[in-house]
């Protein structure tokens, strides 16, 4: 494989966790590409939660599903992933967001950094020890830089005691390209502003 870009790097990265993911969350479903993606690589028997905010994209996703025999597993949520604590009621080992506008959609319904925040509060708190949370985020157009800074700031907050958080990025190309933000729960240590759940 071809180290190319952060959306590969998420790939990879997930490849690593899905055989023991039960319980996963695809934040942003868009077309449906990387809810696929996990679904083709989970096991049988976990469940994918995937949410977006257009219904044209839940019914993209529901479609490429349906057409590659993956559908059984998936709950298609139309809601902000702000509220995904309304629809998942245990615990979760992955929570993948691939932020932005619905590629071949209106590319002002997007993302923003203020919601970006919330949902990535939620996820934490829904994320069981050893879980992780992905990011892919895109500063190379105004409101994604202003969002990728959101992103930033808010993960570099994370308690270094419960958190392992990191970023990776192509340096050598154009246009300021894709970042990808891990955060990784190694306890369930609760912490100031920043509650578990270990039930
Ligand atoms: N994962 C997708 C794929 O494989 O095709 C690409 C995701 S696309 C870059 C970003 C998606 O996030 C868009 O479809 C957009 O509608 C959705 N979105 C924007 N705000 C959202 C929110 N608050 N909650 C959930 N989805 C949201």
């Amino acid at each position: 494989m071809e180290f190319s870009g952060a959306l590969k790097m998420v790939h990879q990265l997930l490849l690593m966790r899905l055989p023991q993911a039960r319980c996963i969350v695809d934040a942003t479903a868009g077309n449906g590409k990387d809810t696929l993606f996990l679904a083709t690589h989970s096991v049988t028997g976990a469940r994918i939660w995937a949410f977006d905010i257009q219904e044209q994209a839940i019914i993209n996703s529901k479609q490429l599903l349906l057409d590659n025999h993956c559908h059984n597993k998936v709950e298609y949520i139309l809601d902000s992933h702000c509220n995904m604590d309304l629809y998942i009621s245990g615990q979760v080992d992955i929570v993948t967001f691939n932020l932005g506008y619905l590629p071949g959609g209106n590319h002002n319904i997007t993302t923003t950094g203020q919601t970006t925040v919330q949902a990535l509060n939620k996820s934490i708190q829904l994320l069981r020890v050893n879980g992780i949370i992905t990011v892919v985020a895109y500063p190379g157009y105004a409101t994604g830089k202003e969002e990728n800074n959101q992103v930033l700031k808010y993960v570099s907050s994370l308690p270094q005691s419960v958190f392992n958080v990191g970023c990776w990025q192509m340096l050598n190309q154009a246009n300021e390209p894709p970042v990808l933000y891990i955060v990784e729960k190694k306890r369930g240590e609760v912490r100031e502003g920043f509650a578990s759940r270990e039930d």
